[in-house]
């Protein structure tokens, strides 16, 4: 059975005074939580959370990782670097950095290679545009995103990954997939890893990323093919992303 995955993404937020805070309130509230929790810190933060962090069951994760492991790629960090400071996650291919950074699906495809040879867990965020969803192109866009990494890291790769499903409308806009939309694409992204792998596919975990909130959290986690969240503002406040965590059954 999958265990449950919420994971923080935090995005550019926060100082030193409040990273310490959060992650603080996080763990005061954490208990006996049935998921696994992460968060995605800034790079600057993660020393600091990881002496927070350590320990304890709220695994630490960076938000990008580079796409080669040493050498002259000014302002990169490499998945040796993270490991060094305790991080375990990292999210690569988010649709900020595809979309506003041009990040294409061979270089988040190398990002990921970079993370599984690291002995990082990458958090492979997939998913679709309004415009391709309209066009009705969702299902093919994220087969392209998909395929493109398993041309790179091979599907057993998946062994140690996880995928987010974001839909870009979804994003930071307060409008969330309805559960139907988002267990389509999820059950979809699972018969397409089943075509090489049908263990692999009922292993990997699928979480939903855009616009999830204690509100909205329990339904979707219900769904058969969504097995926890990827959260953005929301996780920034205790409160909110304790409720979100506790909110799996
Ligand atoms: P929001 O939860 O703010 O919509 O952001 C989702 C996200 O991008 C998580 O990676």
């Amino acid at each position: 059975m999958r265990r449950p995955l919420v994971v923080g993404n935090w995005k550019m937020n926060g100082r030193s005074a409040s990273v310490a805070r959060l992650l603080n309130d996080i763990l005061a509230g954490i208990g006996d939580c049935k998921a696994e929790v992460g968060v995605c810190v800034p790079f600057v933060y993660i020393p600091q959370a990881s002496e927070i962090l350590k320990g304890t069951k709220v695994m630490l994760g960076a938000q990008n990782v580079a796409d080669h492991n040493s050498g002259a790629f000014t302002g990169e960090i490499s998945a040796g670097m993270l490991r060094e400071f305790g991080c375990e996650l990292v999210i690569v291919g988010h649709s900020e950095r595809r979309l506003l950074y041009g990040e294409s699906n061979e270089l988040v495809a190398s990002r990921y290679e970079q993370a599984i040879q690291g002995h990082l867990k990458p958090i492979l965020c997939v998913g679709e545009t309004l415009e391709q969803r309209e066009q009705g192109r969702t299902l093919a866009v994220i087969g392209a995103q998909i395929d493109t990494v398993f041309e790179f890291a091979g599907v057993q790769s998946l062994e140690h990954a996880v995928i987010a499903y974001e839909p870009v409308w979804a994003v930071g806009t307060g409008r969330s997939a309805t559960t139907g939309q988002a267990q389509e694409v999820h059950y979809h992204i699972r018969s397409l890893i089943a075509r090489w792998n049908p263990e692999v596919a009922q292993a990997v975990q699928i979480i939903y990323g855009g616009s999830v909130k204690p509100e909205n959290s329990a339904e979707l986690f219900a769904m058969p093919d969504i097995d926890g969240g990827l959260i953005g503002g929301a996780s920034l406040d205790a409160r909110a992303f304790l409720s979100i965590c506790h909110s799996v059954s």
